[in-house]
């Protein structure tokens, strides 16, 4: 998982660096906007930690560039204080979700591990010997028979699928 990570708080970029140290993240830290247009142009991201106030402009106005030119990744803003910033700047701009300085480190991990989930597309089938489950077309079977399920079967198996 490749993270880009937009924060111009050296001591915060490395605390939030550090806390995801060692769970399959690579992250790409920038301090300015300008940083963070050149990352982006050199590969993708699977998701990105904006933060607003940047020396040379606000994250937002990343965000807004990205999503013009139809880039969907995942955006999670880093905001100093609610009176900056308001949940429907978000989603304006294009972000996904939101969290207000200070924060706990624990509380950011889970928001971008639900953010990377979410972003993540689902499996379009699953394959368990002898059953079968095909998601796209909403056929189950077993030895090549169709099975029956019942809408809250199917959704279950999508869940577990899933995760
Ligand atoms: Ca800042």
């Amino acid at each position: 998982m490749r993270i880009l990570l937009v924060e111009d708080d050296e001591a915060l970029g490395q605390g939030i660096a550090l806390s995801f140290e060692g769970q399959g993240f690579d992250f790409c830290s920038c301090s300015r906007l300008a940083e963070a247009r050149n990352a982006l142009q050199q590969g993708a991201f699977d998701l990105i930690l904006l933060d607003l106030g940047l020396p040379d402009g606000s994250g937002l106005a990343l965000c807004r560039e990205l999503r013009a030119r139809g880039d969907a990744t995942p955006v999670l803003f880093l905001t100093a204080n609610d009176a900056e910033y308001s949940e429907v700047t978000a989603l304006e701009a294009g972000g996904d979700d939101y969290i207000t300085k200070p924060f706990s480190l624990a509380v950011l991990r889970a928001r971008v591990t639900s953010l990377l989930r979410r972003s993540r597309p689902a499996p379009a089938a699953l394959e368990l010997p002898p059953f079968l489950f095909d998601f796209d077309a909403m056929v189950f079977a077993r030895d090549g028979v169709p099975l029956e399920l019942s809408k809250t079967e199917q959704r279950l198996l999508r869940l577990l699928a899933e995760h």
